[in-house]
């Protein structure tokens, strides 16, 4: 198979085809929601079909491909820059890599060279219903080998499948570990809430949170202690919540809250209580005892910020804040606010580049939530980005001065200058 790297050929059209593309992730809105066994299935097989070592479904934004499900590899996401995959988003359509030790687009790659050993490569794109490819589906295998239309088939099923249980997951209610709201059933609840609150000029405020350290459990402890960990948090998060808030699970470690007729002093107030109940019991299972704590950030409903996708962007931006600032602490998005003018925000999806050194380095980043006076964004590593670069976004007439406001291992939050 013949990869043509479409960029160069028609950069404007590659541009618009890489928007609408990210349009339609953002649109699904499935990119870091929790494990599925539905996905893990489907990675099984594609082990066991081809009897091959790693089986791969994974969905890509702006600057890495993060993997729904994944198995035979230790990572949940990799920097788009270091895939096989970005192959298959370029051209768009299926990649076979029969020997990469003799295709010259793979042979130096450190996945090839390096102790991952990967010498076999099949991907095709996962794409929706309308057609723009969202992720890969991919087959890999760490001994050369040969894969003819049959399997080339059988693998474009296997993606038929992830997209139809992708969209299946998308209408889920509750998600089944924690019993939380999912993400999706969460936001459409708390948009209702907020149409009330806003009608009948009520309060309202918003609590996003991210177990500390949580990597750390499931390496030392395993996955499945991990799971007890994530179900303990939820149930002591509801028996500290009253019964008309909402709580949702929006990311595999990361909770969200509703508050209605909650003001931003009193969301201050339960986010404090909640990061109090989360470190102070202690979790019980068969892995022993363990104790974790959380980082919180709060944000409330304001003239600037009427909707759930701008209270979460805030409520995000406060809980990087409340990381770096040593975490198992809550910051409230005003907080922020007042130290930087940075203005509302609103959620995103779009590919942008961070550009420093006189413009010589340029890395891929993912604009996640942006506002007229800052932005939130995500980056495979953080580690070597200066305290002020540029940032820019493909395909739109937007470049910025930034300045570093917060920042962890895969994320920044910047304000404009
Ligand atoms: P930080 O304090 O910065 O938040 O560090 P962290 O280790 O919590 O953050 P990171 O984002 O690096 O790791 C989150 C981990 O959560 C990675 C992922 O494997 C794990 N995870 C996500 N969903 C699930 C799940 O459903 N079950 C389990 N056991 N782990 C999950
Ligand atoms: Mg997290
Ligand atoms: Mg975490």
């Amino acid at each position: 198979m013949v990869v043509a790297r479409v960029f160069g050929k028609s950069s404007s059209e590659a541009i618009q085809r890489e928007n609408d593309r990210l349009a339609a992730l953002q649109q699904l809105d499935l990119l870091d929601t929790p494990r599925d066994e539905g996905f893990e299935r489907i990675v099984r097989l594609i082990k066991q079909i081809f009897s091959i070592d790693i089986g791969i479904v994974s969905l890509i934004d702006g600057h890495r491909q993060w993997y729904k499900a994944c198995s035979g590899l230790a990572a949940d996401e990799v920097s788009l820059e270091d895939t096989f995959c970005r192959c298959v988003v370029d051209c768009d359509e299926p990649v076979i890599v029969q020997d990469a030790t003799k295709d010259a687009r793979f042979s130096k790659h450190s996945a090839v060279t390096g102790e991952d050993h990967i010498r076999f490569y099949a991907g095709v794109p996962l794409r929706t219903k309308a057609g723009h490819m969202i992720g890969t589906v991919c087959a890999i295998d760490r001994r050369p080998r040969s894969f003819g239309s049959r399997d080339l088939a059988i693998l474009k099923e296997l993606a038929g499948a992830a997209m139809d249980r992708l969209e299946l997951v998308q209408s889920a209610a509750t998600d089944s570990l924690t019993e939380a709201m999912t993400r999706r059933a969460f936001k459409q609840e708390a948009d209702q809430l907020i149409s009330i609150s806003l009608r009948h000029q009520h309060d309202l405020s918003c609590i996003v949170f991210d177990i500390d350290h949580f990597k750390q459990v499931n390496d030392r402890h395993g996955h499945a202690a991990g799971d007890e960990v994530l179900k303990a948090v939820a149930s002591i998060c509801k028996a500290t919540l009253r019964a008309g808030d909402l709580f949702g699970r929006i990311g595999g470690e990361e909770f969200a809250v509703v508050l209605p007729h909650v003001d931003r002093e009193g969301a201050i107030a339960v986010a404090e209580k909640l990061r109090a109940a989360i470190a102070s019991q202690p979790i019980r299972g068969d892995h022993g005892v363990l104790h974790v704590t959380a980082s919180l950030g709060s944000s409330a409903l304001s003239i600037v910020s009427k909707d759930i996708e701008t209270l979460l962007a805030q409520a995000d931006a406060a809980m990087y804040q409340a990381k770096h600032g040593g975490r198992n602490r809550c910051v409230s998005w005003s907080s922020i606010h007042a130290d930087h003018a940075i203005g509302a925000r609103r959620r995103v999806l779009k590919a942008g580049s961070i550009l420093f050194n006189d413009r010589r380095s340029t890395i891929d980043c993912t604009v996640k939530s942006i506002g007229s006076e800052s932005a939130g964004i995500s980056v495979s590593n953080s580690a070597g980005i200066p305290s002020e670069f540029i940032l820019a976004i493909k395909g739109e007439a937007f470049e910025t001065n930034c300045k570093v406001i917060a920042q962890d291992r895969q994320h920044l939050e910047v304000a404009f200058r």
